[in-house]
């Protein structure tokens, strides 16, 4: 029999692999749906920035020792990679006149150590809530009701007094370790509990920078680490496996 003349339609065709979105997009997809729901607008800024925009403006000036909580690359022309989502409340405050609510998702940047919590590049979520008579308590409402969307469940949350500068009074949320269900485990350090964002009331002084009079309007600002929620949604133990490439690791989504 001539091979080239006989076409043998029962042997099996080639299977095709189907590609699939990122972990991390997924997540992106689903904080964006959540807060577009709840009547954010999703707002997007340059990953290269200046430090007028990344410190100055959030009332970090040049000599204030808060600088030194965020290790920054910088660039040869004076720039630097952002060092978090923050700058874009500035950019966006320029802009708008309150009242607004806007959340923005992007990839920021810290000259640290890597570890299993740790990564020199990583997602965050920005989020910036400017109106009258904006309190806290509209913040842990909002934020209640996004983490029962996001986990499908009530997850615990607690509020710890903290500082930043652009935020006064400022809290740290922490949630209830997925992993391990709050026994300890490497992801969470042994403390049962996953630090998951900063938040606070927005200090006048950035109001102030972004061209609105604090003494008509207040609001919350917060930002949540994408990573750690992508981590705690989908159990995984090491922050690094999302920038492996590795498609063992990849194939499971
Ligand atoms: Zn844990």
């Amino acid at each position: 029999m001539n091979k080239s003349s006989k076409f043998d339609v029962t042997v099996p065709g080639e299977k095709y692999e189907v590609g699939h979105l990122h972990p991390l997009t997924l997540v992106k997809r689903k904080i964006e749906e959540i807060f577009q729901a709840m009547g954010f607008s999703v707002i997007e800024g340059p990953e290269i920035e200046n430090e007028w925009y990344n410190f100055d403006a959030l009332n970090i000036p040049k000599e204030h020792p808060a600088r030194d909580l965020w290790d920054t690359f910088y660039l040869k022309n004076g720039k630097l990679l952002r060092t978090h989502t923050s700058p874009v409340q500035i950019r966006y405050m320029e802009k708008h006149q309150p009242p607004f609510r806007i959340i923005v998702p992007g990839r920021i940047f810290r000259h640290e150590a890597t570890d299993a919590s740790h990564e020199t590049n990583f997602y965050q979520v920005e989020g910036l809530m400017v109106g009258k008579d904006i309190s806290a308590a509209n913040f842990k409402a909002i934020i209640q009701e996004f983490f029962s969307r996001f986990f499908g469940k009530k997850v615990k949350a607690r509020l710890r007094p903290s500082f930043f500068p652009f935020t006064e009074p400022s809290f740290e949320v922490d949630m209830t370790c997925l992993v391990c269900q709050g026994k300890g485990c490497s992801t969470c350090l042994r403390t049962g509990w996953i630090e998951l964002m900063g938040a606070g009331m927005v200090h006048p002084n950035v109001l102030k920078a972004g061209g609105i009079n604090p003494k008509n309007w207040q609001g919350f600002a917060f930002g949540i680490g994408m990573d750690r929620l992508a981590m705690m949604k989908y159990k995984i133990n090491d922050i690094r496996l999302f920038y492996s490439g590795d498609l063992r690791f990849l194939k499971q989504f």
